[in-house]
């Protein structure tokens, strides 16, 4: 199966009631666990190369690794360049073959983020590439962006559909209640609001911060209009941990393979338990 564009693939899961699972890859191993539970569960999955591992390893390398990896992959795959605060660089994704962008101008003035949004989406249309907008300020940590947490508001409905319109943005994040990183206390989502945006603004919505939300608040919100949602934090907890089991089991366990190789596996049933619950298992058969 070739790449497919984040927008024909988030449309397919927003009509049909599900939720892709966009999540976050670090390195060779995490890249293979998200294939691979994509694989093993036939669902289509986003997979985002966000800002932290840009700074590390270069955007055109990690597309090159994901590429290396979709040998013997055969369910939908698109690559997100996810919080890019640069027009730049959002470009230099396009030209590297992602098949969605996302421009988080959360940051600027309202007219600011209209005006590079819309002009990402300009260019990305013309290629059939997905583009994410960001409206409302996500609370959390997350690729360098500290927000303080009490600056989080709730995106209104007003500014969700001038937003939406002026940049043509295809799928929408909006500030609903989640945050980056480690919840210190059990999120409550706005799902009224949620539901209000959905009506006005008759586009998919985008839940950052998913991990850490109960079960039952992620199906809630899908069924509100979700049809993305980003998982990073507990998938790197599940690597990380996968990797300290063996070497608190044997600290001279040098041989990098049975150490990543455990942190690969441990990622890999995280994701495939975000695929179920985000309900994309078995729906590679709709593309
Ligand atoms: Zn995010």
């Amino acid at each position: 199966m070739p790449y497919i564009s984040g927008n024909t693939m988030i449309q397919q899961a927003w009509k049909n009631g599900y939720s892709i699972g966009a999540f976050s890859a670090h390195n060779a191993e995490t890249i293979r666990a998200i294939l691979l539970a994509a694989q093993q569960e036939q669902a289509p999955i986003m997979i985002q190369v966000g800002q932290k591992v840009i700074s590390v390893m270069g955007l055109q390398p990690m597309k090159a690794m994901i590429d290396a990896f979709m040998h013997d992959i055969t369910v939908p795959v698109c690559i997100h360049l996810d919080h890019s605060r640069n027009f730049k660089q959002t470009m230099q994704a396009v030209q590297a073959g992602f098949q969605s962008v996302m421009f988080d101008g959360s940051h600027l003035s309202f007219d600011e983020n209209v005006r590079i949004t819309r002009a990402v989406a300009d260019v990305a249309h013309a290629l059939d590439i997905g583009v994410e907008g960001e409206i409302g300020k996500i609370g959390g940590t997350e690729d360098d962006i500290s927000v303080d947490e009490k600056d989080a508001l709730i995106t209104s409905c007003d500014e969700a559909l001038q937003f939406s319109e002026l940049t043509t943005v295809d799928y929408l994040a909006v500030s609903i209640g989640t945050a980056h990183g480690l919840y210190k206390q059990e999120p409550q989502l706005a799902l009224d609001r949620l539901r209000e945006i959905r009506e006005v603004v008759k586009k998919p919505i985008v839940l950052h911060g998913g991990s850490g939300v109960p079960d039952d608040q992620i199906r809630e919100a899908i069924a509100r209009g979700v049809a993305k949602i980003n998982v990073d934090t507990e998938l790197r907890q599940a690597f990380t941990q996968g990797v300290s089991e063996v070497l608190n089991r044997d600290p001279e366990e040098f041989v990098l393979a049975v150490s990543l190789g455990h942190g690969r596996d441990m990622m890999q049933a995280k994701v495939a338990e975000k695929i179920r619950l985000f309900g994309s298992q078995g729906k590679a058969a709709q593309f």
